[in-house]
């Protein structure tokens, strides 16, 4: 949530609807706002006082505010690049594509012949081993290139005029990266078969087989409740926190609802009596909870959530 203020923030200001003296106004109307959409789920003012909850929240704030006082205070333009146009301005926040590729980077500026892209991070940047740093995030690493690559295949720029830079917002890293021209044919080669691959599953019915789940690349997927292959990981995920997989649980009346309870120890809480039906059919089977609310105080407690939703097993 802090992530998404701070990029909104970011967002403003390379519009320049924002800057140091307007910093502390924006900033709050923007988290009041978030605060707001936060809270519509009743479940989630277990936390009141939202802002000491946010890990860090006062310092990436100042970081946040140091950062926009830097920048300078000439206005960009806000406008969309034409092809032959190669004076200085920028674009924030606007989708890019070409073919089958898109994309919506932070930041597009255009100088002098050269275009420079920039996505902002809010969190690490980089893989690290025993303490060292290994490079950018593999997944970072590629989103700039695919940027790079839709910019270059749409207006027709020369690899080595497309700067890219990876921006950690709360630490204040860079890292910038140029490809050369085989580079980015070899990654749109790499894109072409990778959507052919996955369009010849759909095709034959045998999507399922492209699934390889794991918490960071399930977690914001809608197609959990549907993917077999997610749910076969859930059963031994023990790392999960927003979806649980039970066993012979016990239903319990409890003050705020009913309350399901596992040998093990896990523990859904408030579930309402418009699904108790439901769940009581499914108790002495294998059955799968989706979109719960973990419990900060206990990880193996869990808040049923109006998005949450029972399948069996
Ligand atoms: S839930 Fe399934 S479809 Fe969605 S990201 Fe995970 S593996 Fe892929």
């Amino acid at each position: 949530m802090l992530g998404s203020i701070i990029h909104k923030i970011l967002e403003l200001s390379n519009k320049r609807e924002v800057d140091a003296s307007t910093f502390e106004e924006q900033w709050e109307a923007t988290f009041v706002q978030a605060e707001k959409d936060y809270f519509k789920n009743p479940y989630n003012k277990q936390f009141a006082n939202l802002k000491y909850w946010l890990p860090f929240y006062s310092v990436k704030k100042e970081i946040t505010r140091l950062r926009i006082a830097k920048l300078p205070a000439t206005k960009l333009n806000n406008q969309v690049f034409h092809t032959g146009k190669h004076n200085s301005y920028s674009q924030a926040e606007e989708s890019i594509n070409y073919q089958f590729l898109t994309g919506v980077p932070d930041l597009i500026e255009y100088k002098k012949g050269k275009v420079y892209i920039t996505d902002y991070k809010t969190g690490p940047i980089y893989t690290c081993k025993n303490g060292k740093i290994k490079g950018i995030k593999r997944e970072y690493e590629e989103q700039l290139k695919t940027y790079g690559l839709i910019i270059k295949k749409r207006e027709g720029i020369k690899a080595e005029n497309i700067i890219l830079s990876l921006e950690n917002v709360s630490s204040g890293e860079i890292e910038k990266r140029t490809f050369k021209e085989d580079e980015y044919e070899g990654h749109f080669a790499d894109l072409k078969s990778r959507i052919e691959v996955v369009n010849r599953h759909v095709d034959t019915g045998t999507h399922q087989a492209l699934g390889n789940p794991g918490t960071p690349a399930c977690k914001n997927c809608q197609f959990r409740p549907i993917c077999s292959k997610y749910a076969v990981w859930l059963k031994t995920s023990l790392e999960n926190s927003i979806d649980l997989y039970m066993e012979y649980a016990d239903l319990l009346q409890q003050s705020g609802g009913y309350c399901l309870k596992t040998r093990e120890g896990s523990a859904v809480m408030n579930i309402p009596n418009s699904v108790i039906n439901q769940v009581k059919d499914c108790l002495n089977e294998g059955f799968f909870i989706y979109n719960l609310s973990q419990s900060k105080n206990d990880p193996k407690h869990y808040y049923w959530t109006r998005y949450s939703a029972l399948y069996k097993a």
